[in-house]
């Protein structure tokens, strides 16, 4: 159970739910009040396990304004940014606008993102660097299709995806990194918790290639794909794992505060 508390390994737990494009403003002011009080009344201990919500671009005031007037512990962050500073991008945001509004995170490289928008690693990687230039930490997202996997293995595709992301940011040392294999995004089809770690501790090896040990050391990598509080249990059990990116069940206020809730499934 070495990588499920921030004793044995120095990194916070991190549950991090994708909204994607679902919940205007108005249902994102109530979800971030009920899931609130939801962890307020689990006793959740917000300095033992982070969390953290990533509500389309129209919501962030709102949570923001939301999170600082009633000084929750949640966190927040964008599902996206532009790799461009500013100037003629039509339906761009920057990132000097995410830090205007001390969003703390952004999504980059989603696979959705990958896939439905043809986002190639070079893009990922100006993002990369966009977000850190302005002080907004990257969660950078990697992973294999299921024809990847057939063709190269587990961890050859998100390895190099990894390598890429960081080719423009060689002093990064504030990043989150996301292992989501394509399969598993949506599918009801985890990963099983060896899956997950084999490829975790494959990426931390490249975060130290590229960064340095201590970065490495530092860096959570979360699993995502699939992830609900019936299996949340075993991803943490894995000393490469530090967390999860939740897509379904994030929009689910009871199940997302139970995976938040993870130490009490896995009974520590
Ligand atoms: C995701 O889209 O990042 C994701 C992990 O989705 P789901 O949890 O629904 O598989």
């Amino acid at each position: 159970m070495a990588g499920i508390t921030t004793s044995t390994t120095g990194r916070i737990p991190f549950i991090a739910g994708n909204w994607k494009m679902n919940l205007d403003h108005l249902q994102a002011i109530a979800f971030v009040q009920k899931l609130a009080w939801s962890l307020k009344d689990a006793r959740h201990d917000f300095a033992a396990t982070e969390v953290a919500v990533f509500p389309p671009f129209t919501d962030l005031r709102s949570v923001q304004t939301l999170i600082s007037a009633d000084d929750l512990e949640l966190k927040f962050g964008a599902q996206d940014v532009s790799e461009h500073e500013s100037g003629a991008y039509t339906g761009e945001i920057s990132a000097a606008f995410l830090k205007a509004l001390d969003t703390p995170y952004v999504i980059i490289g989603h696979s959705e993102r990958r896939t439905l928008h043809s986002e190639s690693d070079e893009q990922v990687a100006a993002k990369v660097s966009a977000a850190l230039k302005h002080g907004v930490v990257p969660v950078i997202c990697v992973g294999e299709t299921a024809d990847d996997l057939e063709l190269h293995g587990p961890s050859a595709v998100p390895v190099a995806q990894l390598r890429a992301a960081l080719a423009q940011a060689p002093d990064a040392k504030d990043i989150v990194v996301a292992y989501e294999p394509v399969w598993a995004i949506g599918s009801g089809k985890a990963a099983t918790p060896e899956q997950a770690e084999q490829v975790a501790a494959q990426l931390r090896i490249v975060i130290a290639e590229v960064l340095g040990q201590d970065v490495a050391d530092a860096t959570r990598v979360l699993y995502g794909g699939s992830v609900k509080s019936s299996n949340i249990a075993g991803f943490m059990r894995q000393p490469n794992v530090d967390g999860a990116l939740v897509g379904g069940a994030s929009l689910d206020i009871a199940e997302f505060a139970s995976i938040a809730q993870f130490l009490k499934h896995v009974g520590v």
